[in-house]
């Protein structure tokens, strides 16, 4: 198997040993940049797998890099930001990062997120089919063949709208949906802000449904002022 190929981009030297050492560690190849320049014209010449984008460097601001390179690529970016900033990390989605991480993180976060992004942009590349196989998560089941969801063999009934969130969620599992890419999904690209409250009746119906603890949920996790992300799927070996 051929490792993949993670680019940093990161003007911090402690940060960027850092994150290079716990890669190196866990069998991936890595390149860095320092700046935003550099960054763009290694993600042109070496065509890395993934690309870890700090988003304050020093030359370029990092939701422009994001911009440009969208333009010729779609491999995964997942943006460092030491930032607390929510409209930046929705910012950051909005013009095509995969995922954000947020400093300081642990290893195992940093390790969980690359890898996620790399099953999702590998499945589109290879076989979207995966998509139809059910989603499996500690007792959770959903079918999308069958549109059935189940929680340890027992069904639970969910309206047409639960479904469809819940079910685009799993699709995406593991990943950041935002609100807005949640709309758009369920209500079409006119979808009015008023459904951002049904949005937040809806997900609360679902917990309701699907979680033992509502308030503290274990399958799907609300990300402050960005969206939601539910729990990996098992399936994705
Ligand atoms: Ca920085």
């Amino acid at each position: 198997m051929s490792k993949y190929t993670v680019l940093i981009i990161e003007d911090e030297q402690h940060i960027l040993d850092l994150i290079n050492g716990i890669l190196i560690s866990h069998d991936y190849k890595t390149i860095q940049a320092k700046t935003g320049k550099q960054g763009i014209s290694l993600i042109s010449s070496m065509c890395p797998d993934l690309i870890l984008l700090d988003l304050g460097l020093p030359d370029m601001d990092g939701l422009s890099i994001i911009s440009e390179v969208r333009k010729w690529t779609s491999n995964p970016i997942i943006v460092v930001t030491a930032r607390t900033n929510e409209e930046e990390k929705v910012n950051a989605l909005d013009l095509g990062a995969d995922d954000y991480i947020t400093k300081p993180f642990g290893t195992q976060e940093l390790l969980a997120r690359i890898r996620t992004s790399l099953r999702h942009s590998n499945r589109l590349n290879t076989d979207s089919q995966l998509y139809s196989r059910p989603y499996r998560c500690d007792g959770l089941v959903i079918d999308f063949k069958r549109r059935s969801v189940t929680i340890n063999d027992k069904d639970v009934h969910l309206t047409p709208i639960e479904y469809k969130i819940l079910a685009y969620l799993a699709q995406n599992s593991g990943r950041v949906v935002t609100h807005a890419s949640l709309m758009t999904h369920i209500w079409g690209p006119f979808s009015e802000t008023d459904n951002n409250k049904i949005l937040r009746v809806n997900m609360v119906n679902i917990r309701r449904k699907i979680e033992q603890n509502p308030a503290d949920p274990k399958y799907i996790f609300t990300e402050v002022g960005v969206g939601y992300r539910i729990k990996e799927d098992v399936n994705m070996e």
